[in-house]
C-alpha cells in the first residue's frame, strides 16, 4: 500500500469519526461487558462462522457453564460439544477445549498477553489472537475479519479478489492498511468499531453510506466489486424420526431414537444424529418432512421419515452407537445441526429449541 492519502490528518479524522460513531451507536451484547481475555476469546471463537443473534443466545449458557479456563479444561468433549450444540462448526469447540487443557498444563491456566505468544498456541490464529490482545490487553495490533476486509476495500475502492485473482496481494494491502489504522490509545475499541461498521452499516448489499461516519474518505460509498460466489451443489439423503411412547413412574415418557457419529470420522465425529434410512425405505407417501441444510458448498435436502420401533431394523442403515433418548434430554446433548432442526421442527425438542440459524449458517465440521 502507498503511504500517499492516508496522511496522518486522514488517520486521525478516521480514528475520531469511527470511535465516535462506535460509543453512540454499538450493540450491547455481553461480551463487551468484559475485559476478561478467556470470556473474550470463546467470544471471538464463537462469533467466526455464527450470526450474532445465535452467538449472543449460547455465549451466556456457555459461560455459565464454563466460567473460567480451567473448568473448560476440566470438562469433557462430551459436555463442551454439548453446549456448543446449534452454533456449528463443531471442530472450534473441540479446538478451544484443547486449547485451554494446553494452557492449563503449561500456563497455570492463564492466557498469553500479546498477539505474538497468543499465536503459539494450538488453535489460535491471526485473528483471534489480535482481538484477544488489543481488546483485553491494550495491544496496538489490528484485527482483520471479513467486515474489516468489506469497508477497507471499498473506502479504498479495491476490488475483492478470490485467492487464484490476486485476492492475498489485495489481503496484504488490507493488511497493512489495518496496520497503520489501527489507534494505539484505544486498539480495542477501534478494532471492534471497524467490526461492527462492517455488521451494521457497511453491509455486503445495501450499505448505509449516507449515516456512515467514514463516507466522506471513502472512494466507494457503496457495493464494490467481489470474486463471484462458489455454485452450491445438492445431494438429497434421508434419515428416520422414530418416537417410542411409554408410562415412567405414572408420567408419559416418549424418546427418541439417535445414533453417535463414530469417533473415527472427520466430519463432526461424537455427534448425536438421526439414524440414516436405506434406500428402498424412502417412499414419498411416507415422507414426514424435508428439510434444507448446507453444509460447507452443498445444500442438502434431508427427507425425514417416521419409523415405528418394531422397523427401526428393517428401514434404517446400521450405523453408531444407538440410544433411546428421552426428549428432555435431547436438547441438552451434543447433536448435529441437521438433527436439532429436525426435533425443532417436529416440536420434539423440550428445552431451549434452537431453530434460529439459516441453512447457510449451520455449515458443521
Ligand atoms: S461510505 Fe458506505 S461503502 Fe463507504 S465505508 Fe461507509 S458504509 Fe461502507
Amino acid at each position: 500500500m502507498g503511504k500517499r492519502g492516508w496522511e496522518a490528518e486522514k488517520i486521525a479524522r478516521v480514528r475520531g469519526r469511527l470511535l465516535a460513531w462506535y460509543e453512540r451507536c454499538r450493540r450491547d451484547l455481553p461480551w463487551r461487558r468484559s475485559l476478561n481475555p478467556y470470556a473474550i476469546w470463546v467470544s471471538e471463537i464463537m462469533l467466526q462462522q455464527t450470526r450474532v443473534a445465535v452467538v449472543v443466545e449460547r455465549y451466556q449458557a456457555f459461560m455459565a457453564l464454563f466460567p473460567t479456563l480451567l473448568s473448560l479444561a476440566l470438562a469433557t468433549e462430551q459436555e463442551v460439544l454439548a453446549a456448543w450444540s446449534g452454533l456449528g462448526y463443531y471442530r472450534r469447540a473441540r479446538m478451544l477445549h484443547k486449547t485451554a487443557q494446553f494452557v492449563a498444563d503449561h500456563d497455570q491456566g492463564n492466557l498469553p498477553r500479546t498477539a505474538e505468544e497468543l499465536r503459539l498456541l494450538p488453535g489460535i490464529g491471526a485473528y483471534t489472537a489480535a482481538a484477544v490482545a488489543s481488546i483485553a490487553y491494550g495491544e496496538p495490533v489490528a484485527v482483520v475479519d471479513g467486515n474489516v476486509e468489506r469497508v477497507l476495500c471499498r473506502m479504498e475502492g479495491w476490488k475483492a479478489g478470490s485467492r487464484a485473482g490476486g485476492g492475498n496481494a489485495v489481503r496484504r494491502k488490507i493488511e497493512e492498511l489495518a496496520a497503520r489504522l489501527v489507534d494505539p490509545l484505544r486498539p480495542g475499541d477501534f478494532n471492534q468499531a471497524l467490526m461492527e461498521l462492517g455488521a451494521t452499516l457497511c453491509v455486503p448489499r445495501n450499505p448505509q453510506c449516507l449515516v456512515c461516519p467514514l463516507a466522506a474518505d471513502c472512494k466507494t460509498q457503496g457495493e464494490h466489486d467481489t470474486a463471484p460466489r462458489p455454485r452450491m451443489q445438492s445431494r438429497e439423503v434421508a434419515h428416520a424420526l422414530s418416537v417410542r411412547s411409554g408410562l415412567l413412574s405414572g408420567q408419559a415418557h416418549r424418546e427418541v431414537l439417535l445414533e453417535q457419529r463414530p469417533a473415527s470420522l472427520t466430519v463432526m465425529p461424537g455427534l448425536w444424529e438421526l439414524p440414516s434410512l436405506r434406500e428402498s425405505a424412502v417412499p414419498d407417501e411416507a415422507l414426514r418432512m424435508t428439510v434444507r441444510h448446507a453444509i460447507m458448498q452443498v445444500n442438502f435436502y434431508v427427507r425425514i421419515r417416521t419409523v415405528f420401533e418394531d422397523d427401526v431394523e428393517a428401514l434404517t442403515v446400521p450405523g453408531g452407537d444407538r440410544r433411546w433418548v428421552p426428549l428432555q434430554d435431547a436438547a441438552g446433548m451434543a447433536l448435529t445441526g441437521l438433527a436439532r432442526k429436525v426435533l425443532s421442527r417436529a416440536h420434539l425438542l423440550v428445552a431451549a429449541p434452537l431453530d434460529a440459524m439459516t441453512p447457510q449458517d449451520e455449515e458443521e465440521l
